[in-house]
């Protein structure tokens, strides 16, 4: 297949086997006129069936599902595997070595990117070859995030509230393989051209994560990670090394569906919590302060919540800033 892209690489997508490589992105910089910037790609495929797209490092500080991919890429050899794995395990490998949510070639968020273009900046670039090259191929979608620095979640597979039921339906069924605690569905409260939402916009049964964070990175998450991804992929008879364990325990299936469950910060300053991470909350519930940093000795502002239900995001680091998202309050929610 000709893909309309500035981006080359030498892995052949239709050969049988494992193969290790990177997309070459084109790059001019002063110390290198003619350069490309390396992101990381394999490709595990055996004969015909479906294939499974997998991403990790969207944002830079978000390690679980790099290191969950890393090491998927290291263990399934292809006898193991039945249709194809296209495993990119740091798609924002400058934000990824830099620590940072957001790349430091151009100051843009991967995730905000996308389907991007084919004349673009070093992450639009990225975004336009996984919309137009890789997407294309994909019948299953995964793209690893944690709450990285600012963000602490409730370890959950995540999703957004689609009309098309079906797909829907088939999204919960493949996030509830994984095992995680809940499945959570989300609306965009901060920009669009997310990944995820282009590639459920192609009807492809796409999954997204959050796991944890505030800058914690632990055995437990990474469990979620790795032998999640790996259940499901079991499910779909793509990775044949074991068989499918429906998991012990059933995910619940929890959304924030109202703008107000996206609680922003009414002031700058440092966030004391009231609560823990799981605990129920009421609206019209004080769920923390902020005390202001230039006038500490002043009463603080109350973070008020105008919904109910479990709380399920919170501020990853204490020192916020008026705006940012402080906590996320979500309720069961049934398909039917
Ligand atoms: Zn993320």
């Amino acid at each position: 297949m000709k893909i309309d892209s500035q981006i080359f690489t030498s892995i052949d997508y239709e050969k049988d086997g494992k193969q290790i490589g990177h997309l070459n992105v084109p790059q001019s910089l002063n110390t290198a006129g003619w350069a490309n910037y390396f992101i990381p790609i394999a490709v595990i495929k055996n004969g015909e069936g479906p294939t499974a797209l997998l991403s990790g490092g969207n944002h830079g500080d978000e390690y679980e599902g790099q290191v969950a991919l890393l090491n998927l890429v290291r263990d399934i050899q292809p006898e193991q595997v039945q249709g194809r794995l296209i495993i990119i395990p740091m798609l924002n490998r400058p934000a990824a070595l830099a620590g940072t949510r957001l790349s430091p070639v151009d100051g843009r968020n991967m995730n905000r990117a996308f389907p991007g273009e084919r004349n673009d900046t070093l992450t639009g670039l990225i975004a336009h070859y996984v919309s137009y090259a890789l997407l294309p191929m994909a019948d299953l979608v995964v793209d690893i995030h944690s709450g990285g620095r600012s963000l602490q979640f409730l370890a959950s597979v995540n999703m957004h509230n689609l009309a098309n039921k079906e797909q829907m339906k088939e999204m919960v069924r493949a996030a509830s393989a994984w095992g995680a605690p809940y499945v959570f569905i989300y609306e965009d409260v901060a920009g669009g051209g997310l990944y995820p939402s282009y590639a459920e916009s192609l009807g492809k049964t796409t999954l997204g994560t959050e796991l944890g964070s505030a800058n914690q990175f632990g055995t437990e998450m990474l469990h979620i990670a790795s032998h999640g991804i790996r259940n499901m992929l079991r499910m779909y008879n793509i990775l044949t090394d074991k068989p499918f364990e429906p998991p012990a325990k059933a995910s619940e299936v929890v959304a924030a569906l109202e703008q107000s469950d996206y609680v922003m910060a009414p002031v700058s300053g440092i966030f004391e919590p009231f609560f823990e991470l799981g605990d129920q909350v009421e609206s019209g519930q004080t769920i923390g302060q902020i005390f202001s940093t230039e006038l500490p000795f002043a009463e603080p502002t109350p973070v008020k919540i105008r919904t109910g239900g479990i709380l399920f995001s919170r501020a990853g680091f204490p020192l916020i800033h008026q705006g940012a998202c402080i906590a996320t309050i979500v309720r069961p929610f049934s398909l039917t």
